[in-house]
């Protein structure tokens, strides 16, 4: 275990991992992994890659696939149709009872296939946020995905990252792990490189950060030792890995409603059947047979399956727009969504950053250039000093992570794009990056957090000098400073000229960052906010401008229209925020709250004056979290960006919490129930907006579904009531059930968006699926369907057709009666009669089609008559059968306008 063995280049991985690693020191560790903090080469990571296998644990195995498709027969419908099945065997009922069966069956697997396949898209896009490390290879800063990862690697980690792998901890600033998965201690632990007692347990183990623990804070560096199943976590691995439930709110609900309507229907079975038998005279087999196709015509078996589809299909269309949900119940709360709450940078903004101007205290530099090209020119006031911007110039230098890379003569930065800009400031004065960091070799650091709003570094120059370096929000960092640079020496802080000065540059909407400087004291090996309180010499301004995304604007007008209110919550300036806030077409002139102001409103005060405020600044995440509860508390659905490590609570505290691809950290996109891939404002939008399309469509296939049902049941009841016989048998009500759920109803699940779909209000989160005027369309469509189904089965008895003759023509007749509601039922809030409407979709189309050849199988096919008792029918009757659908439809159509004029049909 400590020498590497002949036949494997590294040893730990491949035997209990990191035993004893934790006791060693790191160079040991390094030189027996072949390894250096300039980390590998990209070939032997290759070769590594071969030998070690791919960083990932072994997919859990789900429930096995029999259970799967034996769940679906677990339901009360499916045993009450085995039930019927049964007692239509004992009567020697023997085809009737075979079709039953066969139905059920067709039903669970249509059921098992569709639920496979909106599951497998819903892995899909859990996989588009796949996690990603920066490692250090061959001295370079690069991003890979987790998978790559590779003993020996050289992983950077810093708050908010999950840990890729098993580290041993090279170099750790204020670093602290939570370990809980792995420990179950829920008090992050606090890590440091030097070496642990051999005998340490797992959760004392101070210089080691494991696979899969999530850091709190600070910054570090380790070496890879040990990846995939070797790693503490892939012992315990089968522990953690949850799946996810297929199902949604409105899922449970429509669940919950086919199960009480399943019973209900139950019960008006029995007595319908206690009636046949008791006041009617009917024989009890024959009136068994009569309510069992009542039981089966009532109740929409198909529902549940097609609904989940509906909802996965969303999701894969939302995908396409850059967002991918997390979560399925975010679907349906996207829809509903009337606050959106967002970051500034990045999100509305490009977050391309160019350092515009320096401030100084002898003046002022414009910086000429566009985004991180390195040409362009500093162009000084006369007066400034050139010692003042070069302490400047060399503070955003060194107290800076980020690389500029060359990629195809086009410059893009690994890190912080703001730093970035720094750098190329620094390139464009005439300072060359990686020579001035070598001669200024950083000893320590405070990582830059949303809640102090800066960042520190204690770097030591080639003459052993050691200096402290502070960049972050200039009003801060004016609290804290006595004295200002001037030339090379120091004079007391003029407070009033800088807060002018910062002014002014935020009022041009730019980005604006102080910087100030402090001789460290002798000894001084570690950075700590202490040292910040004291001493620290204030030296200038920069300021830097980022422009609005122009889609963002357009989304935000598109808010605006759909009744969607639009906040921007950053912790930048106010007055930037502010300006910003007027390029984006967020008002003339927005209402600004600072955090500050918002610590000062007591929680009882805060609904009123969030709900009228659009720009929130230099809020930490605290403020984010007061934001979304004093908002919910006024009772509306809120969206909410976040990318820190802190912002974990306000994200799973909105109703959609919205995590960012790029420059989110793992806390806050585990936290977060929608993931941006482009963290772009404008695919929220477009998620909202498909998020409404699924809404309509889960109500379209209800509003399509549930007459159906209601005719047959009706049509059944009259039969018995009034003493008649069936105008359809129980297996033939089966058989429409089937035959067009599983094409007609599913259609409506791939509906794109009805062309208003953005220009009506947020649907409120109160309001149930079934709506008064849904209700009402069920009811009165349900009648229809009952009046015209009656009116060709007395037609045709009336002209001497035997009894399967009439049926044949009624089951007809339901089945082009359903096709034509459809194409009404495509458009909830307008007329179908319009050229989209007629031609449909192709999924419309396809779904008519099947069912015609299914319905002239029906009717035409000899095996059919056995099974069903069909008969062939004339042309001039099908004729008759669509003249009838046509006129219906026609009905719904002038139905549809004269509640669209009498205002009902909001909803
Ligand atoms: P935003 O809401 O715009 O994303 P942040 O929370 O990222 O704001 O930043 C808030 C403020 O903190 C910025 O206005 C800037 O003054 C300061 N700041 C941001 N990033 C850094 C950094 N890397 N180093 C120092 N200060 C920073
Ligand atoms: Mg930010």
């Amino acid at each position: 275990m400590e020498t590497p063995s002949a036949t494997r280049p590294t040893g730990p991985p491949t035997e209990a991992p990191s035993v004893g690693v934790h006791a060693r020191h790191v160079e040991e560790v390094l030189s027996s992994l072949e390894s250096s903090p300039s980390g590998l080469t990209p070939d032997e990571a290759l070769r590594r890659l071969d030998t070690y296998g791919r960083n990932q644990l072994p997919p859990v195995a789900g429930r096995h696939p029999l259970f799967r498709f034996l769940a679906h027969f677990h339901n009360a419908l499916i045993y009450f149709l085995l039930a019927a099945a049964f007692a239509a065997s004992l009567l020697g009922h023997f085809i009737d009872a075979s079709v039953i069966l066969a139905v059920v069956l067709v039903n669970a697997i249509v059921g098992f296939v569709q639920e496979g396949k909106a599951e497998r898209a819903l892995n899909a896009i859990r996989n588009l946020v796949a996690p990603h490390a920066h490692l250090v290879r061959e001295g370079r800063r690069i991003k890979v995905p987790v998978e790559e990862i590779v003993p020996g690697d050289i992983v950077s980690l810093e708050a908010g990252d999950r840990v890729p792998a098993d580290l041993r901890l090279i170099r750790a600033s204020s670093l602290r792990v939570e370990e809980a998965i792995l420990t179950g201690e829920s008090v992050a632990a606090e890590k440091q490189e030097a070496p642990a007692p051999g005998e340490a347990v797992l959760g004392d183990r101070h210089s080691m950060a494991y696979s899969g623990t999530l850091v709190a804070t600070g910054q570090a560096t380790g070496v890879v030792v040990a990846t995939g199943s070797d790693t503490e976590m892939g012992r315990i691995s089968t522990l953690l890995r949850d799946v996810q439930p297929l199902t949604t709110p409105l899922l449970r609900q429509i669940n919950r409603f086919g199960t009480r309507f399943t019973w209900i229907t139950l019960g008006i079975t029995v007595a319908l059947f206690l009636f046949a038998v008791l006041v009617r005279g009917y024989a009890w087999p024959e009136a068994l047979i009569a309510v069992v196709a009542l039981a089966v015509g009532a109740i929409p078996e198909g529902l549940p399956a097609v609904i989940t589809i509906t909802l996965a299909i969303g999701v894969q269309r939302m995908a396409r727009r850059n967002a991918a949900v997390r979560q399925l119940p975010a679907v349906e709360t996207l829809g509903a969504t009337s606050v959106i709450c967002s970051d500034k940078t990045g999100t509305l903004t490009r977050n391309e950053m160019m350092v515009r101007r320096l401030e100084v205290a002898s003046g002022r530099l414009m910086v000429t250039g566009s985004g991180y090209g390195t040409e362009g020119r500093l162009e000084a006031e006369p007066a400034v000093n050139g010692l003042e911007s070069e302490s400047l110039i060399l503070a955003g230098l060194l107290c800076n992570d980020a690389q500029l890379d060359q990629v195809g003569g086009n410059w893009h930065v690994i890190g912080d794009p703001m730093e970035g800009a720094l750098v190329v400031l620094a390139i464009k004065a005439g300072l060359a990056p990686e020579p001035t960091r070598g001669d200024w070799l950083r000893i320590d650091e405070i990582p830059f957090d949303a809640k102090h709003r800066l960042m520190a570094t204690l770097n030591q120059n080639t003459a052993g000098e050691r200096c402290i370096f502070v960049k972050g929000a200039p009003d801060e960092l004016l609290h804290v400073c006595t004295e200002q640079v001037v030339g090379g020496g120091t004079a007391p802080l003029d407070r009033n000229d800088w807060t002018a000065r910062i002014a002014q540059a935020a009022a041009q909407g730019e980005r604006v960052l102080g910087f100030a400087v402090k001789r460290a004291p002798p000894g001084c090996e570690r950075l700590a906010f202490a040292d910040l309180e004291q001493g620290l010499v204030f030296i200038g301004l920069a300021g830097l401008i980022d422009p609005p995304r122009e889609e963002a604007i357009a989304a935000i007008e598109e808010c605006h229209s759909a009744g969607i209110m639009v906040k921007m919550v950053t912790g930048d300036h106010g007055v930037t925020a502010a300006a910003i806030a007027r390029q984006l077409g967020l008002g003339e002139n927005p209402r600004v709250l600072t955090g500050h102001e918002l610590d000062d409103i007591p929680d009882s005060d805060l609904p009123g004056v969030v709900a009228e405020t659009s720009v929130f600044a230099r809020t930490n995440p605290e403020h984010k979290l007061r934001i979304v509860r004093a908002l919910q508390s006024t009772g509306v659905v809120v969206a909410m960006t976040g990318d820190g490590v802190n912002d974990a609570p306000s994200l799973k505290q909105a109703d959609v919490g919205i995590g960012m691809g790029h420059k989110g950290t793992d806390a806050a996109k585990e936290a977060s129930q929608m993931v941006l891939l482009d963290d772009n404002f404008a695919s929220i939008v477009a998620a909202v907006n498909e998020g409404r399309v699924v809404y309509d469509n889960i109500r379209k296939v209800v509003a399509w579904t549930l007459p159906t049902n209601g005719g047959e049941v009706l049509a059944v009841i009259v039969a018995i009531l009034f003493n008649f016989a069936m105008p359809m048998s129980a297996v033939q009500i089966l058989w429409v059930n089937l035959v067009t759920a599983a094409t007609l109803g599913l259609a409506l699940a791939f509906e794109p968006a009805e062309p208003n779909v953005m220009r009506r209000r947020p649907r409120s989160v109160e309001q149930g699926l079934l709506t008064p005027f849904l209700v009402w369309r069920v009811v009165l469509v349900s009648f229809l369907f009952l009046a015209a189904l009656l009116g060709i089965f007395f037609y045709s008895l009336s002209r001497g057709d035997e009894l399967a003759t009439a049926r044949t023509m009624v089951v007809n007749t339901l089945v082009v009666l359903e096709i034509f509601y459809l194409f009404n039922v495509r458009y909830l809030h307008m007329t179908s009669f319009n050229w989209r409407g007629v031609l449909g979709t192709p999924a419309v189309l396809i779904a008519v089609a099947v069912v015609v050849v299914a319905q002239l199988a029906f009717t035409y096919l000899p095996v059919m008559h056995v099974l069903f008792d069909t008969r062939p029918l004339d042309v001039a009757d099908g004729v008759l059968i669509i003249s009838i659908g046509m006129a219906i439809m026609v009905v719904l159509e002038v139905e549809k306008v004269l509640m669209r004029r009498s205002g009902w049909l909001r909803h």
